[in-house]
């Protein structure tokens, strides 16, 4: 069993000057009317292309800004400004996580008036990202059906940290005899009420009842 104090403390004394730091973000993002989404979730697991597939759907309502963290290419934050969305590449060289201060060193980078909806594609890593607030309006977590059956059930914490989860490639599961339900049932076990969407970002299954439970 994990000791939820020691969680807790740590918590406290390595990331408060973090959290202080998203609390500013999230005045500058409301001060702008900015809308703003971080999606977490491994590498491969699809969070590009989910990105894509939400600006194909939203870039006519919305003026969206992508922030890509990643340690060292710009490959998917090219794959989205190909959609014609403004990007912004936050290389992070050795650190596996985004965290609150590189966002606001981008957002000091950008002219905050041209947009009303930021997409942060967080690096590709399912721990640290969700111990690290941005200031966000959501947290979503992102696995897909060809991650095996246990990445809910091995990330509790990053469940616990997020608002949503959704579930990506759902068009592959039945090649893959992969059990969506099960999955829903392990976010289930560690938050009863986090809201679950199973998409195909490929197919566009589920995008219109995600872009609903996001508020888009
Ligand atoms: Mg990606
Ligand atoms: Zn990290």
């Amino acid at each position: 069993m994990v000791d939820k104090k020691v969680v807790i403390d740590i918590k406290r004394d390595l990331f408060g000057a973090n959290e202080e730091a998203a609390s500013e973000n999230a005045e500058i993002f409301k001060k702008h009317g900015i809308k703003s989404v971080d999606i977490m979730g491994s590498v491969g697991t699809g969070k590009t292309h989910l990105i894509e597939a939400l600006c194909e759907r939203l870039k006519g309502k919305y003026r969206i800004l992508m922030l890509a963290g990643d340690l060292a290419t710009t490959i998917d934050a090219d794959r989205v400004a190909a959609h014609g969305v403004d990007t912004l590449q936050i290389n992070t060289q050795t650190a596996c996580h985004l965290d609150a201060r590189m966002i606001r060193y981008a957002l000091n980078n950008v002219d905050l008036s041209k947009y009303d909806l930021v997409f942060i594609e967080n690096v590709g890593n399912l721990i640290c990202p969700a111990g690290y607030s941005l200031g966000v309006d959501k947290k979503i977590v992102v696995v897909s059906v060809t991650e095996g059956p246990y990445m809910i059930r091995k990330h509790p914490l990053t469940i616990k940290r997020a608002d949503m989860v959704v579930i990506n490639k759902i068009d592959l599961a039945e090649a893959l005899e992969f059990d969506v339900g099960h999955l829903i049932a392990d976010v289930r076990e560690v938050d009863a009420n986090i809201p679950v969407v199973a998409v195909s970002s490929k197919t566009g299954e589920g995008l219109d009842g995600l872009i609903n439970v996001l508020d888009l």
